[in-house]
């Protein structure tokens, strides 16, 4: 890859940066980590999605027609890199920008790209992925929840757990088996569900660090109209991998920014403190800063690929292991440089930094789950990059 910036991304990267020193909402990080995972929170984050689509930044590489910026790989990077070192916080409608739509322009009709896909760019609809259910996870096929098809419409009934932002979502990307008469891979269709629909009920499941960002979703007799079908009938597992494809390989770009500023405060608290004498702290801080940056070429290597082929590829898988292994690795590093502070956690007397040490060392420990686990990831590397016999 030639990674030197023509005058045209040159000039892209100077308006952004114009934009973003413009329009990054100030103290936001202090402001915000008192409201982690409450509405509040998230309405304060949605309204800075809707102005980063208003700006025009929102969908880089999203077809023009339906509210993206039709640009290239380069423009997606520097976007990324841009956010990161301008401190900006992350958009709250993260799965419909980086799993949903992205299926959505792969699978879905015109009719669907025209009605959902601008609202999933500014926010006004945010989107939930309704995959896994209590005795399928891993082993994603194995999955109960059922549609029938009655009358015009598909008739769901099941249940859906682990369900990010479930609470907030106003639609579902719902994998459903359609029919039980056929191996388990082959009788399942993706629906789109809107979550306001009589007989959907979402219940919060509370995680140890004290948030309910997922939850346990319930459908009884929930009616959804056959034109939220995507793709076709009986095809619903080649759609889901092509969500959880672009999962793996596009959701390191959101937590790059995320880490980056992470990075960037430890440091600055770590020399606050006096722990930068310590040669053993600055191994590790150092260590960390390799491995963010290692994180950002991977993640240029995960759009090379979508941009060259239109999709992305089980590399994808690389990305997933390493974002969610180095951040578990850097949150431990933070836990060792803020000694007893690093514990506390929000509304504790003295708390520092907002109890946001105490939260990230926590909700690390999902990520190695999320989007498949470590060990799923390894087998899909073992089998599709390797070649290697498949394990089961
Ligand atoms: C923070 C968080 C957010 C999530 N958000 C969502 C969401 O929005 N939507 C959604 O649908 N799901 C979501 N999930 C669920 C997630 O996708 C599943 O938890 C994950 O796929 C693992 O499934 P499971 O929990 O059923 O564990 P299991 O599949 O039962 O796995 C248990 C253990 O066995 C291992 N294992 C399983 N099969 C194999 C194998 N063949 N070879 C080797 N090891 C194996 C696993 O690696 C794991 O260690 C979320 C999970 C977390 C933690």
């Amino acid at each position: 890859m030639d990674l030197t910036l023509s005058s045209q991304e040159l000039a892209f990267r100077d308006e952004l940066r114009a934009w973003l020193i413009g329009n990054i909402p100030k103290d936001w990080v202090k402001a915000l980590s008192a409201t982690h995972g409450q509405r509040e929170h998230f309405e304060f984050l949605r309204a800075w999605q809707r102005k980063i689509y208003e700006g025009g930044w929102a969908g880089i590489s999203w077809p023009k027609e339906y509210g993206g910026r039709g640009a290239g790989l380069m423009e997606q990077v520097i976007l990324t890199e841009e956010m990161a070192r301008a401190g900006a916080p992350q958009m709250p409608g993260i799965l419909g920008l980086a799993l949903v739509g992205p299926t959505l322009i792969a699978c879905g009709t015109d009719a669907q790209k025209r009605r959902y896909l601008s609202k999933i760019l500014s926010g006004e609809e945010i989107w939930c992925q309704g995959f896994s259910e209590p005795n399928a996870g891993s082993d994603l096929a194995a999955l109960r929840t059922e549609a029938r098809l009655e009358e015009g419409h598909f008739v769901v009934t099941g249940q859906k757990v682990w369900t990010s932002y479930g609470w907030a979502s106003d639609w579902c990307e719902l994998v459903v088996r359609t029919d039980p008469n056929v191996p388990k891979h082959k009788g399942l269709t993706v629906l789109l569900v809107d979550m306001h629909s009589p007989g959907v009920e979402v219940r919060p499941l509370r995680q140890m660090t004290g948030e309910t960002e997922f939850n346990e979703l319930f459908f009884e007799k929930v009616k959804v109209p056959v034109e939220n079908v995507v793709g076709k009938v009986g095809d619903g597992w080649n759609v889901a991998l092509g969500t959880l494809m672009h999962e793996r390989a596009t959701l390191g770009a959101g937590v790059q920014i995320t880490y980056k500023r992470n990075f960037d405060r430890l440091l600055e608290v770590a020399r606050e403190l006096g722990r930068t004498a310590d040669p053993i702290i600055r191994q590790k801080l150092a260590q960390s800063y390799a491995e963010i940056e290692i994180m950002r070429l991977n993640q240029m290597r995960a759009y090379s690929r979508i941009n060259q082929s239109g999709v992305p590829g089980p590399e994808g898988s690389i990305q997933k292991i390493f974002w969610s292994e180095v951040n578990q690795r850097f949150q431990q590093v933070a836990q060792e440089v803020l000694g007893p502070y690093g514990q506390l956690s929000k509304g504790a007397p003295g708390v520092f930094d907002e109890g946001q040490w105490s939260y990230g060392y926590l909700r690390a420990r999902g990520n190695t789950i999320e989007a498949g686990t470590s060990e799923i990831q390894r087998l899909i590397l073992g089998h599709f990059v390797l070649g290697l016999p498949k394990s089961y």
